[in-house]
């Protein structure tokens, strides 16, 4: 980051509340950069860098990748942003949320607003099952609610699209944990810093994003 202070967005909430579909086109509308942590690990993984060795192990089970290599990848990321950004995925822990602020002080930048996107667990393991992405380009779609022109194909480049790993049921199961062992405390973290704004998940793809789109403008 450099020049003008930048300020941004947290987007936090379960797996499958729709927080990446909605960065994604939010973000796209608001002239944002989206910083997608789980996007930024996945395409680490099939680059078999080093990060990626470390992290494919943690994302095949469900669990999470620990606070000290997430907070110096999320340093190096917002380093290069000039615009205003999303976070989707990140932080995670209450450490995490720590190093952020802390991250952000040091470069004049500013926290608006977080928006809590929740949604019912049948609701959240529905969508996960329908989930399919493209290995190549990162697409994410749902087969009921967002799905391709032509069967499991991705619109953007024409890869067959897969259903990732860890929204097999077993592992959306142990995601829906560690988010409640570890994330939810986020919840009382930024309230208390009278940030938190919360959205109604459950429902349409675009009235999720009309909620969303009048909390954050
Ligand atoms: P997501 O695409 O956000 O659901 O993330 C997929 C997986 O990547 C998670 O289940 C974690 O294993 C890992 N991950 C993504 N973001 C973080 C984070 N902020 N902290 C720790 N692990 C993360």
């Amino acid at each position: 980051m450099s020049g003008a202070p930048i300020s941004g967005f947290i987007f936090l909430g379960p797996p499958g509340a729709g927080k990446g579909t909605q960065a994604e086109i939010i973000a796209k509308k608001l002239g944002l950069a989206k910083i997608a942590t789980g996007d930024i690990l996945r395409e680490a993984v099939r680059n078999k860098t080093r990060l990626g060795k470390i992290a494919e192990d943690y994302m095949k089970r469900g669990e999470l990748v620990p606070d000290d290599l997430m907070l110096s990848l999320v340093k190096e990321t917002l380093r290069k942003i000039k615009v205003g950004f999303i976070l989707d995925g990140f932080p995670r822990t209450v450490r995490q949320a720590e190093g952020l602020q802390k991250m952000l002080k040091e470069e004049g930048a500013e926290l608006k607003k977080v928006i809590l996107i929740d949604a019912q667990d049948q609701v959240i393991i529905d969508r996960l099952s329908k989930r399919r992405v493209c290995p190549k380009c990162g697409a994410v779609y749902n087969l009921i609610t967002n799905p391709p022109k032509n069967d499991e194909i991705c619109d953007r480049c024409g890869s067959e699209l897969v259903t990732r790993d860890d929204d097999r049921p077993e592992t959306v199961k142990r995601r829906l944990e560690v988010y409640r062992e570890k994330t939810q405390a986020l919840i009382k973290y930024y309230n208390d810093k009278g940030i938190l704004f919360e959205v109604d998940g459950n429902g349409d793809l675009n009235k999720v994003f009309e909620r969303i789109l009048e909390v954050m403008t």
